[in-house]
């Protein structure tokens, strides 16, 4: 039984969030509100999907809140804080990763900046255990569940409690006549050929967008030490050979990015 004062939704606009949100409005799992965090970047389905899902939290009374701290794509004219895992080729030849900073910078710290609202809206304090956020993620997904880093904040993975898959997500999404698109920045370096090539292939002005950007981000250096690219290949995306399933190297959503990315 929770004792938590508040309880959210973090919502991704992906698969599982979807089918988390869906039994959240149906009044299976209970959250007084949803939160997405923008990063400036998702693809159009995603954009177009939580306008959809903006109209069914509205038919259900649930806010969903799109809360920011700035656009991923200005990377380039600011500091180091937004960067994403980029591919490095440094100038003695060696290859590197530049940190991680996005999914904390545009997803984690927005977020808590919310609840914070919420709590002080409601009176409630920062005791531990003080708020619940419902994190979506799936049973085959489990090694993505973390704790979260602040002691009034405790994380829920009520699709893990169901031993729910993305199967049994998409599956109770369609039952219901909904889908949900894969939910990552345009040009996330964590997507898999297959995402590339869906890009390239289904998308081809956000695949040229993808491009743009990492000359830009090349063109200005980025404050990076080496020379940063989108894909392990460590060449321009258009040169990539996307041939193949996946690639030595290139690191994954699934398997490297915390749970606030992709669900
Ligand atoms: S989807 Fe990728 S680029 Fe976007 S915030 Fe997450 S890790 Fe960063």
């Amino acid at each position: 039984m929770s004792t938590a004062a508040l309880r959210v939704l973090s919502l991704g606009a992906g698969v599982q969030s979807t089918a988390l949100l869906l039994l959240v409005l149906a009044g299976e799992v209970k959250a007084s509100a949803a939160l997405f965090a923008d990063t400036g970047w998702e693809p159009r389905a995603v954009y177009d999907h939580l306008e959809r899902l903006k109209g069914l939290c509205a038919e259900h009374g649930l806010p969903l809140y799109v809360v920011s701290n700035g656009n991923i794509r200005n990377t380039r004219e600011q500091d180091s804080f937004y960067h994403a895992p980029y591919y490095l080729t440094n100038s003695d030849g060696s290859e590197g990763m530049s940190r991680r900073q996005c999914t904390h910078q545009l997803k984690i710290v927005p977020i808590r900046r919310k609840i914070r609202e919420l709590m002080a809206e409601r009176g409630i304090a920062p005791t531990p255990g003080a708020v619940e956020c419902l994190m979506g993620i799936s049973l085959d997904e489990w090694h993505r569940m973390k704790d979260a880093d602040v002691r009034y904040i405790v994380n829920r993975w009520p699709l893990v409690e169901r031993r729910w898959t993305r199967a049994d997500c998409k599956q109770h999404l369609a039952d219901q006549g909904w889908e949900a698109p894969r939910s990552a920045c345009i040009g996330c370096p964590y997507h898999s050929n297959t995402e590339w090539r869906a890009l390239r292939d289904g998308s081809p002005d956000e695949w040229q967008d993808a491009i743009r950007f990492e000359q830009e981000i090349q063109a200005t250096g980025a404050a990076l030490r080496g020379t940063p690219y989108l894909h392990a290949q460590r060449v321009p995306l258009p040169m990539v050979d996307l041939s193949t399933p996946e690639d030595r190297g290139q690191l994954t959503l699934d398997a490297e990015c915390e749970a606030m990315c992709g669900v």
